[in-house]
């Protein structure tokens, strides 16, 4: 009798944990796709920010990209641009792929040619043997009016990976004052370790190891120290977003390979005469990096007639859809210019020899 009593319990204690588990419909996924349609696109995304991540790996940044590359970008066109995957459980695992990736590659050295990473939008990172110039590095957040339901205040680039980054750099060019480009809380890790920070005027003008740097009237020809004692050849030419100051610095390192960043030029006067003379009062630039919706981007380009271009902005995750910009865009805009261009994703790099 008591054995049969004892099984009786240890029927009854399986069920009721059976029911207790099964009661947690809030922690618990649904169990099929049929009438779950926002499970399905979480479940789908997922294994599309996976392959992309993955594609991108297989099929590096290059000159003409192979449409198993282009597919891989493609992809991440379609989900940046959908903001039901905004700081999802799928970007943010992308997002963490990406960067760990670039935080590796970043501390490696590099023993030729300049190594050109693009970390998040327009923040780069240009490294050669002797020295790594950082360029509009930020952390990266989404649009906050998307972001109400989020309930976290996520960041594209977590603080442990941007000071890995920072750690690698010797100095970072600020081009204009939008948040999309400046990062106070880098800004100061910059300041802190006592590496230089070179904006424009309007960027932190009070702010103690920030050196404001341009030439109104035409070009602030520079050298610039470094900690290391490595010297930098700087020019910086006087663009404009609209009525926004924006510095586009041309820096050629003690190597001799020479970086230009245009930050968010976009000003059709300027485009109209000083860009079109870059490739004749600057040393030959031998990556390009520039905003993917600069005005005219086909003339731009033989203005500084550079060896290699590298797009930026795509995808740029605090604007609206509409002003996110797509990679498929970038090789529409870019289909019949001469120049060789190379179009990344975050955590990605190039080596220009
Ligand atoms: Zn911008
Ligand atoms: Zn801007």
């Amino acid at each position: 009798m008591k054995k049969i009593f004892n099984v009786l319990m240890l029927v009854c204690a399986v069920v009721f944990t059976t029911n207790t588990l099964a009661q947690e419909p809030a922690k618990a996924k649904p169990k099929k796709f049929h009438g779950n349609p926002d499970y399905y696109l979480e479940v789908q995304g997922m294994h599309l920010f996976r392959n992309a991540d993955k594609g991108l790996d297989e099929f590096p940044p290059m000159v003409n990209a192979s449409t198993a590359r282009k597919l891989a970008l493609f992809s991440l066109d379609a989900l940046h641009h959908d903001t039901r995957y905004d700081n999802s459980e799928a970007m943010r695992e992308f997002c963490n792929s990406r960067m760990e990736k670039v935080v590796a590659e970043v501390r490696k050295p590099v023993k030729k040619g300049v190594k050109i990473f693009r970390v998040y939008n327009e923040g780069f990172v240009a490294k050669t043997k002797s020295v790594t110039i950082a360029f509009d590095l930020v952390r990266g957040t989404y649009l906050s009016r998307y972001k109400q339901f989020l309930g976290t205040d996520y960041r594209i680039v977590t603080d442990e990976q941007m000071e890995a980054i920072i750690e690698q750099c010797d100095v970072m060019f600020l081009s204009h004052n939008h948040t999309d480009h400046i990062d106070r809380w880098v800004v100061d890790k910059f300041i802190a370790a006592g590496k230089p920070v070179i904006a424009q005027s309007e960027i932190l003008p009070n702010v103690e190891g920030v050196s404001h740097w341009r030439n109104e009237e035409g070009i602030y020809d520079s050298e610039l120290v470094l900690k290391s004692g490595e010297k930098l050849q700087v020019k910086i030419f006087p663009g404009y977003q609209r009525q926004i100051l924006n510095n586009v610095p041309v820096i050629t390192t003690p190597e001799k390979y020479t970086v230009c960043h245009t930050g968010d030029q976009h000003d059709r006067k300027s485009t109209a005469d000083w860009i079109a003379t870059v490739k004749d009062n600057a040393p030959k630039i031998d990556a390009l990096i520039i905003n993917c919706w600069t005005n005219d981007i086909l003339k731009t380009l033989k203005g500084f007639d550079a060896r290699y271009v590298f797009t930026a902005h795509e995808n740029e995750m605090g604007h609206t859809i509409d002003h996110r910009e797509a990679y498929w865009l970038t090789f529409d805009k870019l289909k019949t210019t001469e120049y060789p261009f190379v179009v990344m994703s975050w955590g990605e790099w190039f080596l220009v020899k």
